[in-house]
């Protein structure tokens, strides 16, 4: 990703992709503590925008709040900033990664006196579980990894550190020839995927975890609301890996997921092993929203 042609917004300023670099002694390289986003955009028929801009940057400071790390620059300017990336890089449909730094000014645990930085940088991705996976649902293994305790990394900031942890999960899984991970929470309950919410249908009713150590997923909110607007019931609880099993849909949601159905969960089928009704229901919502076709939400897209 390192060497390609485009632009990065760095520290208020446009610069070539290839000369977006910072030092080695850089502080949140050596000790994990830094704070990101993940956004997408979408090509509309009025243009590209990107789907709930403001959520996301407002996750970005809430974020940084947790960890004390104060960003240099104001909500208004990084709204425009994520907008510029994807309008200089002439990109219709992308995905955007804002990421806020601590600088090389010093190592030592400390970073009361480090500079921070703050990058944006926009690319095409496509489906992150595969096209097939969208379509036919993916194949998941519980993690032997547990998900953060709460008080061991704070669950509601998207912060690099948490990421070692996410990592180790989906390695084990995909080494083992299943496509992603699910975490338990440090009680065995269902916290999430290595970088996505779950959720689980039975009986017309959808379940999710509450979100004691899951991220507040900007994704997992848009589909409650969806799934509530069209007349389905939306319970946040506490599951365990068995009610996964005998659920007649699982599905995981996330900016790069989209909304991705599962159909198999540690050698289980979960219902009929394909994408469920209710799934393929509000999948097509979703991207009937990201992609502007409801009027109704065009207040969560951001032309750019
Ligand atoms: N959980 C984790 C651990 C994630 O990394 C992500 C992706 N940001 C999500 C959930 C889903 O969040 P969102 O829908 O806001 O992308």
């Amino acid at each position: 990703l390192a060497d390609r042609d485009g632009l990065i917004w760095y520290d208020g300023k446009l610069v070539p992709w290839r000369e977006a670099t910072t030092h080695v002694c850089t502080h949140t390289l050596h000790y994990g503590m830094g704070v990101f986003e993940g956004l997408r955009a979408y090509k509309t028929a009025r243009g590209t925008a990107i789907f709930r801009l403001e959520e996301h940057t407002d996750r970005l400071y809430r974020s940084a709040h947790i960890f004390g790390m104060k960003i240099p620059y104001d909500r208004q300017t990084l709204l425009e900033a994520q907008k510029e990336v994807v309008r200089a890089n002439r990109l219709e449909s992308c995905y955007v990664r804002p990421i806020a730094f601590y600088g090389a000014e010093a190592l030592g645990i400390s970073a009361k006196t480090i500079s921070v930085h703050v990058a944006i940088a926009a690319w095409p991705w496509g489906a992150y579980l595969g096209a097939e996976g969208l379509e036919k649902g993916i194949r998941v293994k519980t993690s032997s990894f547990c998900r953060h305790h709460v008080n061991v990394t704070m669950c509601k900031a998207k912060a690099v550190g948490s990421y070692s942890n996410s990592i180790l999960a989906n390695q084990e899984a995909t080494n083992d020839g299943y496509d992603e991970a699910l975490l338990l929470d440090v009680d065995g309950y269902v916290a999430e995927g290595s970088g996505e919410n779950i959720f689980i249908v039975r009986n017309g009713v959808i379940y999710t975890p509450d979100l004691t150590s899951a991220l507040e997923g900007i994704t997992r909110d848009t589909v409650i609301q969806l799934a509530r607007e069209a007349g389905l019931t939306v319970v946040e609880k506490r599951i365990t890996r068995d009610e996964v099993y005998i659920a007649d849909e699982a599905f995981f949601t996330g900016t790069a997921a989209e909304v991705t159905p599962i159909r198999e969960l540690d050698n289980r089928r979960i219902g009929a092993g394909t994408r469920g009704p209710v799934t393929a229901k509000l999948q097509s919502m979703f991207f009937d929203v990201v992609n502007g076709r409801s009027e109704k939400h065009l207040g969560w897209l951001s032309f750019v």
